[in-house]
């Protein structure tokens, strides 16, 4: 599969690559970003597009590989990448045991992504840094997965968002996301003195801290709002259809793993 987009931010001292690589192109939700500054890596990429992540991390020496949570677009070579580098991977402690034994990826996402590939991970270390000493600092934010880690970069303000960010209007969830978790998480990153995000999916948002910002905004909104239709006595999928449209056809496809009616299902759990 080609490689379908290149990114090279100037950032002075640290030029930060990346490829966008998938299997479908699909827009940025079958599609993933693997970032490098130098000789640190974020996230791994999908499994089923080793080739180009392997031409990617063949750039340059790897020093570390910080992984971001334990999804499959994030994490499936992590093996692979420790294998020709002989780096062992930094994952948030909530991941480990998952990403050791390997876990199952349902049918849709299998096809887009494929399966990820068993890896020992080690907690990132007490201090973390570029090459020239700056920091990096972990900072954890569940919601969309319970062990999701983003890493800040006080010196540069940047923020690599793993999957906090994705879009300023999210439509859909996956069945296991926290909503009232991810607002939280939202609301932690925006007292970090950033300004640029780095997202896997979305790509480089100079005008990151507006628009994490917007995304809280739209957020609060979407749960004021489903919870007055909610009052009234509507149900939740005549609310789902009124604030967010039908259901896309990954909703059938999935099985309703990931589908609108879920984030309408838990933005009522939200106390505003
Ligand atoms: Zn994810």
């Amino acid at each position: 599969m080609p490689v379908r987009g290149q990114y090279n931010f100037d950032g002075g001292s640290h030029l930060v690559e990346g490829i966008r690589i998938g299997r479908v192109d699909a827009g940025i939700n079958t599609t993933f970003i693997i970032y490098r500054i130098g000789d640190t890596v974020i996230d791994c990429g999908p499994p089923n597009q080793w080739e180009e992540v392997k031409a990617f991390i063949e750039r340059g020496p790897v020093r570390q590989l910080l992984i971001t949570h334990h999804h499959e677009d994030h994490s499936g070579n992590g093996s692979r990448i420790k294998d020709i580098t002989g780096v062992t991977p930094f994952a948030p402690e909530l991941a480990q045991a998952k990403l050791a034994a390997g876990y199952k990826v349902p049918p849709l996402q299998r096809y887009i992504w494929g399966s990820p590939i068993p890896v020992k991970t080690v907690t990132y270390p007490d201090e973390m840094t570029l090459s020239d000493g700056s920091p990096i600092i972990p900072v954890h934010v569940p919601g969309h997965a319970k062990d999701l880690t983003v890493f800040f970069l006080p010196k540069q303000k940047w923020l690599f968002s793993g999957d906090l960010y994705v879009s300023k209007s999210l439509k859909m969830f996956r069945n296991d996301e926290n909503l009232s978790q991810l607002m939280s998480s939202i609301r932690r990153v925006l007292d970090l003195d950033f300004e640029i995000l780095f997202c896997p999916h979305r790509g480089i948002v100079e005008n990151g801290r507006k628009a994490m910002e917007e995304k809280l905004q739209n957020l609060v909104w979407l749960c004021s709002e489903s919870q007055k239709l909610d009052k009234a006595g509507l149900s939740l999928a005549t609310i789902t259809r009124k604030i967010l449209g039908r259901e896309e056809m990954v909703s059938w496809l999935s099985g309703y793993n990931i589908s609108r009616r879920n984030l309408i299902r838990e933005a009522l759990k939200v106390s505003l």
